[in-house]
């Protein structure tokens, strides 16, 4: 059994942070839909509650209800429906100051994540989430980052595929997030930050974890930790 403390094995701290619901107080795929209302929708947001369906399955049929010549108004609407946490900004320069690397991790769209992200200096890089097709007749959602051999989930943007690029013998993986779809990254990490359904989630198996509210809870934390 070791004790050694990461920093002290020289590790590399590193940060996977969610989007929806983590950096934004919002859910941004929701509100799109529900914005649009296309027929439809609410049976298959069922079903992914429900499990019946993976979450990549009902994200792509969702927005395969709303017709591409909407491409302006759906761009413009989950671009301007977002609002970001408190804190966001300085933990981003808390990162940069202390050489932590930072990656967003997001089942969002990249229609409103990179342009959001983009006004924080954040680079495509550093951005995981899923893609998007406006040029057939309905909005086709495109998967790049797929679920790897290990992962079975169907993720549509896998998470945990992700963070295994970063091994655990050369990184102190720390990760923030929300949701029920950060539980799997957050049994690898090292580090979790959590609020709402990942907090719960977390409690109920066992999983260590430090909640939070705004980014400034976990930047003091993370200078506590330091120590
Ligand atoms: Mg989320
Ligand atoms: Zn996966």
């Amino acid at each position: 059994m070791s004790t050694a403390n990461p920093l002290a094995a020289g590790k590399k701290r590193i940060i996977f942070c969610d989007f929806d619901g983590t950096i934004t107080v919002n859910d941004n795929i929701v509100a799109i839909i529900q914005h649009f209302n296309p027929p439809g929708w609410e049976a298959i947001a069922q079903q992914v509650l429900d499990q019946q369906i993976s979450i990549q399955e009902g994200v792509g049929r969702m927005f395969r209800l709303l017709p591409a010549s909407l491409q302006a108004e759906v761009v413009d609407f989950g671009i301007s429906n977002v609002r970001i946490r408190d804190g966001f900004e300085e933990l981003l320069a808390y990162c940069k100051e202390q050489d932590i690397e930072f990656y967003v991790t997001s089942g969002g769209i990249d229609f409103f994540v990179y342009p959001v992200l983009e006004r924080f200096g954040i680079d495509t890089s550093h951005i995981y989430c899923n893609g998007s097709d406006f040029t057939g007749e309905f909005i086709e959602i495109t998967w790049p980052h797929p679920c790897d051999e290990h992962c079975t989930n169907h993720c549509g943007m896998c998470k945990t595929t992700i963070m295994r690029r970063f091994p655990a013998d050369r990184y102190e993986r720390i990760i923030i997030g929300d949701s029920v779809t950060d539980f799997e990254g957050a049994k690898l990490a090292d580090v979790v930050y959590s609020r709402s359904h990942l907090t719960a989630k977390c409690s109920e198996l066992g999983i260590a974890h430090t909640e939070f509210e705004t980014f400034h809870d976990i930047i003091a934390d993370l200078k506590r930790e330091r120590k």
